[in-house]
């Protein structure tokens, strides 16, 4: 059985979580939680980052550290994992979902200028499987309209814009380190940011908002969103990895497209100006829609290969439900499907997969 995804957990990670256990700091305080925070600020290139428990609760404390809620509107991409859209809700805020594009799968700028209104506080560009949004006009935008930019980077640790690292292109961005994500702490999340104000709001919102200069007092309502020193420690091991990592996605890449491309299936976009992440495969089968995929999900999994469907149009769910359709983000998701990525598949897998793949949409197209 081939997984769609799997975490690397290697003699590193088990000691450095082996000795947080041993120093009796497992909660949220102990040194694996600042070297962590050192780590990865350093290797976004932000001045800050601060550790969560999850990429989810993330995105919500980005939110209250602003002080939008109830009345605001947030802009998020209708193609996105749904994380993006409840966090909004969370906050007691209204999603404003608007269309990708076609060329890179992220938030459109022109569709993002329709949709802005008086109410519009803030927008959220997802960097959708690994691959970074048109930052410089969504950040001339947003700077023009008086917005914030949340830059949503759970898939997308490490990807480069013009040369610049993703996480310090906007305003503050969010991470998850769930375990199938670039790298992991099992469950896990940050923000990083260039604002000193910022940060420290969001560590103050992140610990029940305990007030800075008088410990037990609190001036605000804050959450316990913390990170613990276990988790910590694996992260921290896995920054040692993180260029191994990538690498290897890319390879990995570079392999389903030597076997696919030459048979017209279009995989990851790639713009110029940007380095992208290949934090999940992406296929495009064209003629392909809900009922043929999963019949050819089917196929793969009686070959013993794990597969996994693009995501829904977050505004088709039930919660966000609409009547307006976005014709790209429609049309990703009637025909995309995403095949297993991790560092470790071999040249070996990937002939095995692409082959398999290939059997099966003849079957089902
Ligand atoms: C994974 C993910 C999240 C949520 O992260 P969790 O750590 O699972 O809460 C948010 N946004 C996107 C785009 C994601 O892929």
């Amino acid at each position: 059985m081939i997984p769609i995804s799997k975490p690397i957990i290697g003699e590193e990670e088990i000691a450095l979580v082996n000795n947080a256990v041993k120093s009796g700091w497992i909660s949220s305080q102990g040194n694996y939680i600042q070297e962590f925070e050192t780590l990865f600020a350093n290797y976004c290139g932000t001045k800050h980052c601060v550790l969560l428990a999850n990429g989810t609760v993330a995105i919500h404390l980005a939110l209250e550290t602003l002080g939008i809620g109830p009345g605001d509107e947030v802009i998020v991409p209708d193609f996105t994992f749904v994380a993006t859209a409840n966090a909004v809700r969370t906050a007691g805020a209204i999603p404003v979902f608007v269309d990708v594009r076609e060329s890179d799968w992220c938030m459109d700028p022109l569709d993002v200028l329709k949709k802005i209104t008086n109410k519009t506080k803030a927008i959220i560009p997802v960097h959708i499987y690994g691959h970074p949004a048109e930052m410089e006009t969504l950040n001339k935008i947003a700077i023009e309209n008086g917005l914030y930019v949340i830059e949503d980077a759970a898939e997308a640790h490490g990807a480069e814009y013009k040369g610049k690292k993703v996480g310090g292109l906007g305003t503050m961005a969010t991470f998850s380190f769930f375990g199938n994500k670039i790298i992991t702490t099992g469950e896990g999340g940050a923000i990083t940011t260039n604002s000193d104000e910022i940060a420290q709001r969001a560590r103050i919102l992140r610990d029940h908002g305990m007030s800075i200069e008088k410990r037990y007092w609190y001036n605000d309502v804050g959450f316990n969103y913390r990170m613990t020193n276990l988790q910590a420690a694996l992260g921290v091991a896995q920054m040692g990895k993180i260029e191994d990592f990538i690498k290897q996605r890319d390879e990995i890449l570079l392999t389903y497209r030597f076997y696919l491309e030459k048979h017209g299936f279009k995989l990851n976009p790639h713009l110029e100006n940007t380095r992208p992440v290949n934090w999940i495969t992406c296929v495009l089968i064209e003629g392909l829609n809900h009922e043929k995929r999963e019949l050819l999900q089917k196929e793969l999994l009686a070959n013993g290969i794990d597969s996994r469907p693009f995501f829904y149009p977050v505004s088709s769910l039930p919660m966000y439900k609409t009547d307006k359709q976005h014709r790209v983000t429609s049309e990703l998701s009637n025909t995309g499907i995403n095949l297993p990525t991790y560092p470790g598949l071999t040249a070996v897998d990937i002939e095995i997969i692409s082959k398999a793949f290939l059997k099966a949409v003849y079957l089902v197209i």
